[in-house]
């Protein structure tokens, strides 16, 4: 007779954020995902810098660290793998506390957007021992066989995991949508290589409760650019996240209509290039690899990597002919579409005549009621530069969920990563809902 083979979400089950999964069969442990949690028990938005500077044994005393024993490095090591599913931090931002001698699986993307990340960010990950995996493919760890399925995300390279054990299959969502530019793929991909009848199916909720977001698909939004700004005598500046290579390739789309060169800072050009050299990344845009691509060196961005003494990541662009200058801009406003975030304010001031111009907001809206996003965006609205926001989620929408459960048709369905788990009853199938921690045998 097989080893039982349990489920415990020690995050999760009814939060947004910072899930943390375990999978046990025999002696065997595994952990999915292992990040930082975006809100508080019951869903209040948790503000994560108070605990910045806390050891891993006290962020655990806190509650903020999931408590999986056997994982961390101030522990005898007894977890046999960590799986991450996408570099976000909500699923990969605790890494420098797992116990080195921990294999961490991740695919190459991930690995590269969190090098990145400690690249030019105060965010610095050690990862000690990483195991990059092959996609299409599968690995064996313990008595566990998972196969990564890649889906669509606002994170390149995200996965989901189907895992196999004592006869028992186990699907992990991780984040993922279908209103990407691989997005009708990912469900089709999973119907081809994951057979129907899953055992459990553990999928993300995200979207649920939030009825009031649109759902465009990433054509549309580049659509809806050109559409609105054709002949338009000034600047688009364009706020999103550096990361988000999805939403740079709709910007670039739609630059490329508008006859307009898509001016990145030199951050996102980096992101853009790196991923650019992983499978799947040939048709990204950054220079050289596409044209009409330029990038520019914001004051701080430049000042921060000078004292981190980082030239290497300066000069990849600096010295080349895609470099463009700030004094180049005035004369061209009405043939750029310029990448800006916090705080880069003090740049545009500097540019004349770019009062005017538009700034399309390409994030989440809950980031305009306060913070430095609220700051900056109300700075550029005294420059007389009007925000347009201009956003579609990296989440499925229920219509894509409900595709989802009828490509498993999962025996059990758990609810993870959402305010709502009583919503998931409208999916038909049964559906068992936990509570963090709660050890559940398959
Ligand atoms: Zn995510």
């Amino acid at each position: 007779m097989s080893s039982p083979f349990s489920i415990t979400i020690h995050r999760g089950t009814h939060v947004i954020g910072g899930s943390c999964v375990e999978l046990a069969c025999g002696e065997s442990r595994i952990i999915i995902d292992l990040g930082k949690p975006l809100m508080k028990p019951g869903g209040a938005e948790l503000d994560f810098r108070p605990y910045e500077g806390l050891s891993g044994p006290e962020l655990l005393d806190e509650g903020v660290l999931p408590d999986v024993a056997g994982l961390y490095e101030w522990q005898t090591p007894s977890v046999d793998a960590l799986l991450i599913s996408h570099a976000h931090q909500d699923h990969s931002g605790f890494l420098n506390h797992v116990h080195p001698e921990i294999p961490v699986y991740l695919g190459e993307g991930t690995k590269r957007l969190i090098a990145i990340t400690t690249d030019f960010t105060p965010t610095k990950t050690r990862l000690n021992n990483p195991v990059v995996f092959s996609w299409p493919g599968s690995f064996s760890v313990g008595a566990f066989r998972v196969i990564p399925h890649l889906v669509d995300h606002s994170s390149f390279g995200a996965f989901a995991f189907e895992i196999e054990a004592g006869g028992k299959r186990v699907f992990y969502s991780g984040d993922f949508r279908e209103h990407g530019y691989i997005g009708g793929k990912t469900l089709d991909i999973i119907a081809d290589k994951c057979a129907p009848g899953v055992d459990a199916l553990l999928m993300e909720g995200t979207m649920l409760g939030r009825t009031e977001e649109t759902v465009q698909t990433e054509p549309e939004l580049a659509d809806e650019v050109v559409d609105s700004y054709k002949d338009f005598p000034k600047a688009l500046l364009v706020y999103q996240s550096g990361q988000n290579v999805s939403r740079a390739v709709s910007f670039y789309k739609a630059a490329l209509k508008l006859k307009r060169e898509l001016v990145l800072d030199f951050y996102t050009a980096h992101v853009l290039a790196e991923l650019g050299q992983c499978s799947g990344g040939s048709r990204l845009p950054y220079p050289g690899n596409l044209s009409g691509i330029r990038v520019w060196y914001p004051h701080w961005l430049m000042e921060h990597m000078k004292r981190e003494g980082r030239w290497d990541l300066i000069n990849r662009f600096a010295r080349t002919s895609f470099k463009m200058s700030r004094n180049d801009m005035p004369d061209r406003l009405d043939k750029i579409m310029l990448y800006v975030r916090p705080p880069m304010d003090f740049d545009l001031k500097e540019i004349s005549g770019i009062g005017g111009s538009v700034l399309l907001y390409s994030l989440w809206s809950g980031y305009l009621k306060a913070g430095r996003t609220k700051s900056f965006v109300d700075k550029l609205q005294s420059m007389g530069i009007e925000k347009h926001i201009i956003h579609t989620s990296g989440h499925a929408p229920v219509a894509t969920l409900q595709r989802l459960v009828d490509t498993l048709q999962p025996k059990k369905l758990f609810p993870i990563h959402t305010l709502y788990p009583k919503q998931y009853e409208q999916f038909g199938v049964s559906v068992q809902e936990l509570n963090d921690g709660d050890e559940f045998v398959v």
